[in-house]
């Protein structure tokens, strides 16, 4: 019965914020609906935790393409201009950093074509506004070649293009028509980051298409995906009763540690990292980040079936202080709903990226904020035996330890920490039972580091 009762509130939860997700997008994204996701080989992230500045650049890689080296300029040269304007600043904050990040999305007109869709948010702490920027790729798979706008139209287009524009017509040139998406019915162009999306359907420049390229109208490939249509009851009686929690025994009289990874899931750290958990029978928590969820259902399950925590860690790694109060709801709304419509579950807490935090931030979230009191700055060593040592050195009873499951090195620290930390008699918990167990209630709205007996 309560099982029921889950899963009509995620259906009912699935319809109210999938819509609010498609109505508050960062642009004026009118062609969300009625795209094709394309399958791509695997999601990368470049993630760097500065003391002042933080970047996340999350980027596609296709198999056996000539796209990925135009994707990592795009992705390297926005990297490079960040550093060298944050360079300059005089004044450096540890709650406001200065931030770059990146986030994507792919659409898949037909078989051959692929428009990539980079928003690029940069925010430097003296910015009164983060400024956000939209920048394109378009390429044809089959040709491996990318696409122009030399390749789609001849004669005199640009013209033809400038006449949609009602402002500064003429100040438009070639490159101000660069950035584009191709829809299946149309050619969606951003010009102006201040201007909604430009959308054009195809037969009204039917006598500038070139003839070589491939009618995207014509082609019938498209299948839209709601969040409606997703198959929870299926996914959800896909998991086991005991979620692996009841083969544990606690007691409550020896120390227990939370391990928490951050950032996953990745396919080369977070599968050895279960693994080793499973080996030794304990858990960990999980704060994902839900661009990766839908690529990387397998794992979020495995995760959740074999008795670990997920946890929310916003949509795409943005740094939550530089945003308002409406784009904090969706960076999280996004992550809650991609997790449950893989798990048929919400996570319940959440850790803030980057550890920023502000009054601001605490009101604006409804979920208690998870923060670390070990951290090893495993990004930083990438040694596994390291990471362990300094580990093993500090924890005592009630510790959170941050961890990041992108790399193998921390799966190698995993490996050795986990049979020292129980021979020494810890117990490895989830957050939520670190909490539980230890008899406090997480609140929402409210930090926590660490629970040590008093
Ligand atoms: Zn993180």
């Amino acid at each position: 019965m309560k099982k029921k009762i889950l899963i009509v509130l995620c259906i009912i939860l699935c319809l109210i914020f999938g819509k609010s997700i498609f109505l508050n997008k960062f642009e004026d994204i009118t062609v969300s609906l009625g795209y094709m996701r394309f399958s791509i080989d695997t999601i990368e992230s470049i993630i760097q935790y500065g003391d002042y500045s933080v970047i996340g650049a999350h980027y596609p890689v296709f198999e056996g393409s000539d796209i990925n080296n135009d994707i990592l300029k795009l992705i390297h040269k926005n990297i490079d201009k960040f550093n060298d304007t944050f360079n300059r600043i005089i004044l450096l904050d540890p709650i406001y950093k200065s931030e770059l990040n990146i986030d994507y999305e792919v659409f898949k007109p037909n078989d051959d074509i692929v428009s990539i869709k980079f928003t690029i948010f940069e925010n430097m702490n003296y910015y009164a506004q983060p400024k956000i920027y939209i920048e394109t790729l378009n390429y044809d798979l089959n040709k491996d070649k990318r696409i122009y706008l030399n390749n789609i139209f001849r004669g005199d287009y640009l013209d033809e293009l400038r006449s949609y524009v009602s402002s500064h017509s003429t100040k438009l040139n070639k490159e101000s028509f660069s950035n584009f998406i191709l829809d299946k019915d149309n050619i969606v162009f951003f010009i102006d980051k201040n201007e909604p999306a430009l959308k054009i359907p195809y037969v009204k420049l039917q006598e500038y298409i070139r003839p070589g390229f491939k009618n995207v109208e014509t082609v019938e490939t498209f299948v839209p995906k709601n969040p409606e249509d997703y198959d929870i009851i299926a996914r959800d009686e896909m998991l086991p009763n005991d979620h692996g929690k009841t083969s544990r025994v606690i007691s409550l009289k020896r120390p227990m540690v939370a391990l928490t990874f951050d950032d996953g899931p990745y396919t080369r750290a977070t599968i050895p990292i279960l693994d080793t958990l499973k080996e030794h029978n304990v858990v960990g928590t999980f704060f994902v980040l839900g661009n990766r969820v839908e690529k990387h259902k397998d794992i979020i399950l495995r995760i959740v079936n074999e008795g670990n925590e997920i946890g929310n860690h916003t949509f795409s790694h943005i740094q939550l202080t530089s945003l308002p109060k409406n784009k904090i709801k969706e960076q999280l709304d996004k992550t809650q709903l991609a997790v449950a419509k893989v798990t048929g579950t919400e996570p319940k807490i959440m850790r803030p990226t980057y550890g920023s935090y502000d009054e601001k931030l605490r009101a604006s979230i409804n979920m208690p904020m998870i923060l670390w009191s070990i951290d090893p700055m495993d990004w930083k060593v990438k040694d596994g035996e390291k990471i362990a040592n300094y580990i093993l050195s500090k924890v005592k009873d009630g510790d959170i330890i941050l961890l990041h499951d992108i790399f193998v090195s921390t799966a190698d620290a995993v490996d050795l920490i986990v049979p020292e930390l129980l021979n020494r008699g810890f117990q490895l918990v989830t957050v939520s039972e670190l909490y539980e167990y230890k008899g406090e209630v997480l609140s929402v709205g409210n930090i926590y580091r660490h629970i040590y007996s008093k």
